[in-house]
């Protein structure tokens, strides 16, 4: 037998220059972060405050609930069609656009299961740059979520914006965002943060918003709607579609994007949707056959298993009618821990005006403090959020909140 010769390659010891050697170390991700940062931190005190999520591994018991009755169901692991699963698709659909949508009924809308809110978006945008007659650009709120901005350029958009945030009053700029829209060329994609606006907390009015759905049909833009947040925003999933609902019965030929990250809590399941309104279900037909052309090359189907949740959930009467109270549960707390906030700042006679802590919904809060209060917070209190100054209020509870009143205080009065 031959002696065994230790592995050597030509080119081994040769090769000085590493093909990968010109790639250049990218910039961490802002959000992700605050968490390595927050990780590192061994205070017993520390919060987390950059998380989308709420910070805690809690499985909401309507999706335990079905997740036992899937188990027992025994289901196959048989690839999904190229746009998901139908039970769930329809049901999302209904859940957004209401049961008595006029083009859910008449069979126009297209919808397709996506890899979450991310990948719903990826979609949308990807079909914008293909199939949308005017200009490939989208303008986007300023500030928005950070992902937004990336999503739309690796689809191929060009990404422009418009005002939201008054940092004065630290509100919805309406004046300025209903500026910039008029501004914008007829036929402009517009994107519009449904509910729950990230990362200010801060959404139009139903009034607002009938006035913008009004704009935006004088000037024949486009509404992109992205709605991650379903429920979340006031309680009630109804309530939170009332600017996609609205849109839609005004004529507007809507897309939107869909997640069940938040209302479900199925984050890591990576539940959502895409959806197109067209004008009839033959147009429909020609939609998704192009919606099945943008997913097959970039996952060829989606995962199944949360879609199976949602669909048993918002399928049965009384998981629904559970889900829905503990979705009402969710913001409630969220709710709670804004007054509670506010109240610690007022107590603590904090310096400024601090009623958006409690006027912003959703998840987040844009607290208007300065990214040196934010640094100052984290390197002295062991508190960290994004140095915007968004913080996520599902991260706070009974026993965190007086601390983070207190450090929040002393940050503001510079006594950190
Ligand atoms: N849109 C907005 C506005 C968001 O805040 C998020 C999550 N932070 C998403 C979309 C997408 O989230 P996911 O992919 O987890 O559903």
């Amino acid at each position: 037998m031959l002696p065994l010769k230790p592995f050597s390659s030509p080119l081994l010891g040769k090769r000085l220059i590493s093909t990968w050697a010109n790639v250049k170390q990218g910039p961490p991700d802002a959000i992700l972060g605050v968490t390595e940062a927050f990780k590192r931190d061994k205070d017993p005190r520390k919060i987390n405050l950059g998380v989308d999520g709420n910070g805690k591994p809690y499985v909401l018991p309507s999706v335990q609930k079905a997740e036992d009755l899937l188990y027992h169901q025994h289901g196959d692991k048989e690839y999904l069609p190229i746009t998901g699963l139908g039970d769930f698709t329809k049901l999302a659909a209904k859940l957004a656009y209401g049961p008595s949508s006029k083009p859910l009924k008449e069979g126009r809308i297209a919808v397709t299961q996506s890899i979450s809110g991310t990948g719903a978006l990826r979609i949308g945008t990807a079909f914008f740059a293909r199939h949308y007659p005017g200009a490939k650009a989208i303008y986007l709120p300023s500030p928005t979520w950070g992902n937004h901005i990336p999503i739309a350029k690796d689809a191929g958009l060009e990404v422009k914006s418009y005002s939201y945030f008054d940092k004065e009053t630290v509100g919805l700029d309406f004046d300025g965002m209903k500026k910039d829209i008029r501004a914008a060329p007829d036929g402009s994609v517009i994107l519009l943060h449904a509910c729950a606006h990230n990362p200010t907390g801060v959404d139009p009015t139903h009034n607002q918003w009938k006035e913008l759905s009004e704009i935006m049909l004088e000037k024949k833009h486009f509404p992109f709607f992205d709605m991650a947040y379903q429920g979340f925003a006031s309680g009630d999933t109804d309530y939170d579609a009332f600017a996609v609902r609205h849109f839609v019965e005004k004529g507007h030929q809507v897309v939107l994007c869909q997640s069940f990250a938040k209302n479900m809590g199925l984050y890591s399941e990576r539940v959502g949707a895409f959806s197109v309104v067209t004008a009839s279900p033959e147009e429909k037909e020609r939609v998704d056959s192009q919606l099945k052309i943008i997913v097959r090359p970039l996952y060829s189907n989606p995962p199944i298993h949360g879609a199976r949740i949602a669909a048993c959930i918002l399928g049965s009467h009384d998981l629904n009618k559970q889900w829905l109270g503990e979705v009402k549960g969710m913001a409630d707390r969220i709710i709670s821990m804004r007054d509670a906030l506010y109240d610690g700042l007022i107590q603590r006679n904090t310096p400024g005006e601090w009623g958006h802590v409690r006027s912003q919904i959703g998840m987040f809060s844009f607290t208007g403090l300065t990214p040196a209060q934010c640094d100052a917070l984290a390197a002295k209190a062991h508190v960290y959020l994004t140095r915007d100054g968004r913080v996520s209020v599902a991260a706070l509870n009974a026993g965190n909140i007086d601390y983070f009143a207190e450090s929040v205080s002393k940050a503001v009065k510079g006594e950190l």
